[in-house]
Protein backbone atom coordinates (compact mmCIF):
# COMPACT_ATOMS: atom_id res chain seq x y z
CA UNK A 1 0.00 0.00 0.00
CA UNK A 2 1.49 3.47 -0.93
CA UNK A 3 0.74 6.34 1.72
CA UNK A 4 -2.24 8.97 1.49
CA UNK A 5 -0.87 12.12 -0.33
CA UNK A 6 0.43 14.44 2.25
CA UNK A 7 2.02 17.91 2.03
CA UNK A 8 5.78 18.11 3.72
CA UNK A 9 7.73 20.98 5.00
CA UNK A 10 11.33 20.84 6.96
CA UNK A 11 11.52 24.41 8.81
CA UNK A 12 14.98 25.49 9.76
CA UNK A 13 13.94 26.86 13.37
CA UNK A 14 12.01 25.97 16.33
CA UNK A 15 9.33 29.14 15.45
CA UNK A 16 8.69 27.89 12.34
CA UNK A 17 7.81 24.13 13.14
CA UNK A 18 5.27 25.83 16.20
CA UNK A 19 3.81 28.33 13.22
CA UNK A 20 2.92 24.60 11.01
CA UNK A 21 1.76 23.29 13.81
CA UNK A 22 0.11 25.66 14.73
CA UNK A 23 -1.87 25.84 11.34
CA UNK A 24 -2.73 22.69 10.49
CA UNK A 25 -3.14 21.68 14.10
CA UNK A 26 -4.80 17.85 14.51
CA UNK A 27 -3.59 17.37 10.51
CA UNK A 28 -0.15 18.18 10.87
CA UNK A 29 2.42 15.63 11.87
CA UNK A 30 6.55 15.58 12.98
CA UNK A 31 8.87 13.11 11.61
CA UNK A 32 12.22 12.69 12.72
CA UNK A 33 13.68 9.14 11.10
CA UNK A 34 10.99 8.07 9.99
CA UNK A 35 11.31 4.45 10.95
CA UNK A 36 8.21 4.12 12.51
CA UNK A 37 5.97 7.20 11.03
CA UNK A 38 6.76 6.36 7.52
CA UNK A 39 5.59 2.75 7.83
CA UNK A 40 2.07 4.09 9.60
CA UNK A 41 1.69 6.16 6.68
CA UNK A 42 2.17 3.43 4.41
CA UNK A 43 -0.29 0.91 5.82
CA UNK A 44 -2.79 4.45 6.18
CA UNK A 45 -2.86 3.93 9.75
CA UNK A 46 -1.93 7.43 9.77
CA UNK A 47 -3.02 10.08 6.84
CA UNK A 48 -1.74 13.62 7.76
CA UNK A 49 -2.18 16.04 5.78
CA UNK A 50 1.22 17.84 6.46
CA UNK A 51 4.67 16.59 7.35
CA UNK A 52 6.75 18.54 9.21
CA UNK A 53 10.34 16.97 9.03
CA UNK A 54 12.20 18.36 11.82
CA UNK A 55 15.64 17.11 10.48
CA UNK A 56 17.44 20.80 9.45
CA UNK A 57 17.09 21.80 13.44
CA UNK A 58 20.96 21.30 14.19
CA UNK A 59 20.06 22.56 17.13
CA UNK A 60 18.45 19.26 18.35
CA UNK A 61 21.50 17.17 17.61
CA UNK A 62 24.53 16.27 19.42
CA UNK A 63 25.37 14.44 22.91
CA UNK A 64 26.97 16.85 25.47
CA UNK A 65 28.43 16.45 28.93
CA UNK A 66 27.26 18.86 31.77
CA UNK A 67 28.63 18.86 35.10
CA UNK A 68 25.94 16.64 36.33
CA UNK A 69 24.13 15.38 32.97
CA UNK A 70 24.57 14.21 29.69
CA UNK A 71 21.87 15.82 27.06
CA UNK A 72 21.09 13.83 24.28
CA UNK A 73 19.52 15.62 21.40
CA UNK A 74 16.28 14.63 19.96
CA UNK A 75 17.70 14.05 16.71
CA UNK A 76 20.64 11.88 17.72
CA UNK A 77 20.04 8.27 16.14
CA UNK A 78 20.22 4.69 18.01
CA UNK A 79 23.01 4.21 15.54
CA UNK A 80 25.03 7.57 17.43
CA UNK A 81 24.64 6.13 21.02
CA UNK A 82 25.78 2.81 20.06
CA UNK A 83 28.77 4.19 18.81
CA UNK A 84 29.37 7.19 21.13
CA UNK A 85 32.32 7.02 23.42
CA UNK A 86 30.75 9.60 25.54
CA UNK A 87 27.82 7.28 26.28
CA UNK A 88 29.63 4.81 26.76
CA UNK A 89 31.22 6.28 29.87
CA UNK A 90 29.31 8.28 31.32
CA UNK A 91 25.63 6.38 30.25
CA UNK A 92 26.96 2.51 29.53
CA UNK A 93 23.39 1.47 30.32
CA UNK A 94 21.93 3.01 26.98
CA UNK A 95 25.48 1.64 25.26
CA UNK A 96 24.48 -1.91 26.29
CA UNK A 97 20.81 -1.21 25.00
CA UNK A 98 21.73 0.24 21.68
CA UNK A 99 22.23 -2.78 19.65
CA UNK A 100 18.92 -4.30 20.95
CA UNK A 101 17.39 -1.57 19.57
CA UNK A 102 15.87 -2.81 15.76
CA UNK A 103 18.52 -3.44 13.24
CA UNK A 104 21.64 -1.24 11.93
CA UNK A 105 19.97 0.01 9.07
CA UNK A 106 16.94 1.45 11.35
CA UNK A 107 19.08 2.36 14.35
CA UNK A 108 21.07 4.43 11.40
CA UNK A 109 18.57 7.05 10.96
CA UNK A 110 15.60 6.66 13.79
CA UNK A 111 16.52 8.95 16.80
CA UNK A 112 16.06 8.90 21.08
CA UNK A 113 13.47 12.02 20.46
CA UNK A 114 11.48 9.70 18.15
CA UNK A 115 11.37 6.60 20.52
CA UNK A 116 11.04 8.76 23.72
CA UNK A 117 8.00 10.40 21.89
CA UNK A 118 6.16 7.37 20.32
CA UNK A 119 6.45 5.91 23.51
CA UNK A 120 5.97 2.02 22.35
CA UNK A 121 5.59 -0.19 25.29
CA UNK A 122 8.20 -2.82 24.26
CA UNK A 123 10.87 -0.28 22.83
CA UNK A 124 14.26 0.40 24.90
CA UNK A 125 14.83 3.75 25.41
CA UNK A 126 11.25 4.88 27.49
CA UNK A 127 12.84 1.50 29.99
CA UNK A 128 16.35 3.10 29.62
CA UNK A 129 15.10 6.77 30.64
CA UNK A 130 13.15 6.01 33.24
CA UNK A 131 15.76 3.89 34.63
CA UNK A 132 18.48 6.09 34.61
CA UNK A 133 15.66 9.01 36.43
CA UNK A 134 16.21 11.01 32.93
CA UNK A 135 13.85 14.15 32.39
CA UNK A 136 12.60 14.59 28.95
CA UNK A 137 13.20 18.25 27.61
CA UNK A 138 10.34 19.47 25.71
CA UNK A 139 9.46 22.44 23.93
CA UNK A 140 6.37 24.30 22.58
CA UNK A 141 5.63 28.07 21.70
CA UNK A 142 5.73 29.26 25.28
CA UNK A 143 9.25 27.87 25.67
CA UNK A 144 10.73 24.53 27.70
CA UNK A 145 9.17 22.42 30.10
CA UNK A 146 10.91 19.82 32.05
CA UNK A 147 9.34 16.10 33.05
CA UNK A 148 10.20 13.37 34.92
CA UNK A 149 10.81 10.10 32.54
CA UNK A 150 8.73 8.73 35.36
CA UNK A 151 5.86 11.00 34.49
CA UNK A 152 6.15 11.51 30.94
CA UNK A 153 4.89 8.20 29.91
CA UNK A 154 1.30 8.06 30.24
CA UNK A 155 -0.46 5.28 28.39
CA UNK A 156 -0.05 3.41 25.51
CA UNK A 157 1.61 5.55 22.86
CA UNK A 158 0.94 8.96 25.34
CA UNK A 159 2.87 10.85 26.84
CA UNK A 160 2.71 13.94 28.74
CA UNK A 161 3.54 15.67 25.46
CA UNK A 162 1.11 18.58 24.34
CA UNK A 163 -0.20 18.32 20.50
CA UNK A 164 2.38 21.72 19.87
CA UNK A 165 5.33 20.53 21.58
CA UNK A 166 8.31 18.86 20.31
CA UNK A 167 10.78 16.65 22.76
CA UNK A 168 13.88 18.32 22.34
CA UNK A 169 16.53 16.49 24.21
CA UNK A 170 16.61 14.38 27.27
CA UNK A 171 18.73 14.77 30.38
CA UNK A 172 20.35 11.59 32.17
CA UNK A 173 22.70 12.11 35.33
CA UNK A 174 25.95 10.87 34.50
CA UNK A 175 26.70 7.50 35.88
CA UNK A 176 28.82 7.86 39.01
CA UNK A 177 31.71 5.52 40.50
CA UNK A 178 28.38 3.37 42.32
CA UNK A 179 26.41 2.97 39.68
CA UNK A 180 25.89 0.02 38.48
CA UNK A 181 23.43 -1.07 35.65
CA UNK A 182 22.17 -4.28 33.91
CA UNK A 183 20.22 -4.57 31.03
CA UNK A 184 18.45 -7.70 29.12
CA UNK A 185 15.39 -8.67 26.66
CA UNK A 186 13.71 -12.16 25.50
CA UNK A 187 12.75 -11.85 21.83
CA UNK A 188 12.58 -14.32 19.54
CA UNK A 189 15.48 -13.29 17.23
CA UNK A 190 17.64 -10.19 17.09
CA UNK A 191 16.71 -6.68 16.71
CA UNK A 192 12.63 -8.11 17.13
CA UNK A 193 10.67 -5.89 19.72
CA UNK A 194 11.35 -7.37 23.16
CA UNK A 195 8.49 -9.77 24.43
CA UNK A 196 10.24 -8.57 27.62
CA UNK A 197 13.00 -6.81 28.78
CA UNK A 198 14.15 -4.59 31.40
CA UNK A 199 16.64 -2.27 32.47
CA UNK A 200 18.13 -2.23 36.04
CA UNK A 201 19.94 0.14 37.88
CA UNK A 202 21.32 1.22 40.77
CA UNK A 203 24.55 2.07 43.48
CA UNK A 204 26.73 -1.04 44.82
CA UNK A 205 27.72 -0.23 48.27
CA UNK A 206 30.83 -1.43 49.85
CA UNK A 207 28.58 -3.80 51.87
CA UNK A 208 27.01 -5.53 48.62
CA UNK A 209 23.93 -3.80 48.91
CA UNK A 210 22.14 -2.10 45.63
CA UNK A 211 20.94 1.12 46.63
CA UNK A 212 18.31 3.62 44.86
CA UNK A 213 17.52 0.66 42.69
CA UNK A 214 14.78 1.16 39.67
CA UNK A 215 13.98 -2.02 38.15
CA UNK A 216 12.11 -0.93 35.35
CA UNK A 217 10.26 -3.49 32.65
CA UNK A 218 8.65 -3.11 29.05
CA UNK A 219 6.92 -5.13 27.14
CA UNK A 220 5.04 -6.23 29.93
CA UNK A 221 2.09 -3.19 30.01
CA UNK A 222 1.26 -0.02 28.28
CA UNK A 223 4.18 1.91 29.81
CA UNK A 224 7.53 1.29 30.81
CA UNK A 225 6.80 -0.42 34.78
CA UNK A 226 9.00 0.37 37.46
CA UNK A 227 9.09 -2.75 39.94
CA UNK A 228 8.18 -0.68 43.27
CA UNK A 229 7.65 -3.90 45.21
CA UNK A 230 11.58 -4.96 44.91
CA UNK A 231 13.52 -1.75 45.33
CA UNK A 232 13.95 -1.54 49.08
CA UNK A 233 14.48 -4.93 48.95
CA UNK A 234 17.50 -4.83 46.93
CA UNK A 235 19.00 -1.89 49.95
CA UNK A 236 18.01 -3.94 52.48
CA UNK A 237 20.56 -6.81 52.26
CA UNK A 238 23.86 -7.95 49.96
CA UNK A 239 23.17 -8.76 46.57
CA UNK A 240 23.66 -12.37 47.38
CA UNK A 241 21.36 -15.63 46.39
CA UNK A 242 19.07 -15.23 48.69
CA UNK A 243 18.47 -11.41 48.35
CA UNK A 244 17.65 -12.54 44.33
CA UNK A 245 15.49 -14.73 45.07
CA UNK A 246 13.64 -12.41 47.29
CA UNK A 247 13.18 -9.96 45.02
CA UNK A 248 12.27 -12.31 41.68
CA UNK A 249 9.57 -14.06 44.52
CA UNK A 250 8.60 -10.35 45.19
CA UNK A 251 8.03 -9.04 41.45
CA UNK A 252 4.67 -7.63 41.16
CA UNK A 253 4.07 -7.36 37.31
CA UNK A 254 0.85 -8.03 35.68
CA UNK A 255 1.68 -8.08 32.51
CA UNK A 256 -0.51 -7.58 29.41
CA UNK A 257 -0.75 -10.29 27.10
CA UNK A 258 0.41 -9.58 23.12
CA UNK A 259 -0.62 -11.74 20.08
CA UNK A 260 2.04 -14.38 20.87
CA UNK A 261 2.13 -14.42 24.82
CA UNK A 262 -0.14 -14.62 27.35
CA UNK A 263 -0.42 -12.70 30.43
CA UNK A 264 1.16 -15.75 32.78
CA UNK A 265 4.09 -16.50 29.97
CA UNK A 266 5.26 -12.59 30.30
CA UNK A 267 5.00 -12.80 34.21
CA UNK A 268 7.25 -16.13 34.18
CA UNK A 269 9.97 -14.37 31.43
CA UNK A 270 10.23 -11.09 33.59
CA UNK A 271 10.76 -13.18 36.80
CA UNK A 272 13.79 -15.28 34.72
CA UNK A 273 15.09 -11.73 33.28
CA UNK A 274 15.08 -10.28 36.81
CA UNK A 275 16.84 -12.89 38.22
CA UNK A 276 19.33 -12.83 35.40
CA UNK A 277 20.06 -9.58 35.69
CA UNK A 278 20.77 -9.25 39.21
CA UNK A 279 23.02 -12.37 39.21
CA UNK A 280 25.38 -11.19 36.28
CA UNK A 281 25.17 -7.52 38.07
CA UNK A 282 26.29 -9.20 41.43
CA UNK A 283 28.91 -10.97 39.61
CA UNK A 284 30.63 -8.37 37.49
CA UNK A 285 29.02 -5.27 38.79
CA UNK A 286 28.03 -4.07 34.92
CA UNK A 287 25.51 -6.59 34.05
CA UNK A 288 25.95 -5.64 30.29
CA UNK A 289 25.01 -8.00 28.08
CA UNK A 290 26.43 -8.87 24.57
CA UNK A 291 23.50 -8.58 22.16
CA UNK A 292 26.47 -9.01 19.46
CA UNK A 293 26.18 -12.33 20.48
CA UNK A 294 23.35 -13.51 18.49
CA UNK A 295 21.06 -16.09 20.97
CA UNK A 296 22.31 -14.39 24.60
CA UNK A 297 19.26 -12.80 24.95
CA UNK A 298 16.74 -14.87 23.10
CA UNK A 299 14.24 -16.64 24.44
CA UNK A 300 15.39 -20.65 25.37
C1 LIG B 1 11.46 -3.35 11.45
C2 LIG B 1 11.52 -2.39 12.61
C3 LIG B 1 11.95 -2.86 13.83
C4 LIG B 1 12.01 -1.99 14.93
N1 LIG B 1 12.43 -2.48 16.12
C5 LIG B 1 12.51 -1.64 17.18
C6 LIG B 1 12.98 -2.10 18.44
O1 LIG B 1 13.36 -3.27 18.61
N2 LIG B 1 13.01 -1.20 19.46
C7 LIG B 1 12.63 0.10 19.29
O2 LIG B 1 12.67 0.87 20.25
N3 LIG B 1 12.22 0.57 18.11
C8 LIG B 1 12.16 -0.26 17.05
N4 LIG B 1 11.73 0.23 15.85
C9 LIG B 1 11.33 1.67 15.76
C10 LIG B 1 12.53 2.57 15.48
O3 LIG B 1 13.42 2.48 16.56
C11 LIG B 1 12.11 4.05 15.35
O4 LIG B 1 13.20 4.69 14.82
C12 LIG B 1 11.73 4.83 16.57
O5 LIG B 1 10.73 4.23 17.28
C13 LIG B 1 11.15 6.22 16.21
O6 LIG B 1 12.18 7.07 15.84
P1 LIG B 1 12.10 7.89 14.46
O7 LIG B 1 13.07 8.99 14.58
O8 LIG B 1 12.23 6.99 13.30
O9 LIG B 1 10.62 8.52 14.55
P2 LIG B 1 9.47 8.80 13.42
O10 LIG B 1 9.14 7.52 12.76
O11 LIG B 1 9.98 9.91 12.55
O12 LIG B 1 8.37 9.30 14.36
C14 LIG B 1 7.73 8.42 15.28
C15 LIG B 1 6.66 9.22 16.06
O13 LIG B 1 7.28 10.13 16.95
C16 LIG B 1 6.92 11.50 16.61
N5 LIG B 1 8.17 12.25 16.78
C17 LIG B 1 9.39 11.97 16.25
N6 LIG B 1 10.32 12.80 16.76
C18 LIG B 1 9.67 13.61 17.63
C19 LIG B 1 10.10 14.66 18.48
N7 LIG B 1 11.38 15.04 18.57
N8 LIG B 1 9.16 15.29 19.25
C20 LIG B 1 7.87 14.92 19.20
N9 LIG B 1 7.40 13.92 18.41
C21 LIG B 1 8.30 13.28 17.64
C22 LIG B 1 6.37 11.45 15.20
O14 LIG B 1 5.39 12.46 14.99
C23 LIG B 1 5.74 10.05 15.17
O15 LIG B 1 4.48 10.08 15.79
C24 LIG B 1 11.65 -0.61 14.75
C25 LIG B 1 11.25 -0.13 13.50
C26 LIG B 1 11.19 -1.01 12.43
C27 LIG B 1 10.76 -0.45 11.09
Amino acid sequence: MKAAAFQYVKPRTLADVFAVLAEYEDGARIVAGGQTLLATLNMRLSEPQMLVDITALDGLRGITVGEHNLRIGALVTHAQIEDSAVIREHAPLLFAAAPHVAHRAIRNRGTFGGSIALADPAAEWPACAVALDATIVVCGPAGERRIDADAFFVDLYTTALESNELVVAVEIPRSGPRARFAFDELTRRHGDYAIVGAALTGNLETDGRLTAARAVFFGTGSVPERARSIEPLLAAAPLDTQTIRAAVEALELEPSADLYHSAAAKRHLARVLLGRLLTRLAADGTGASDASHEGDSHVR
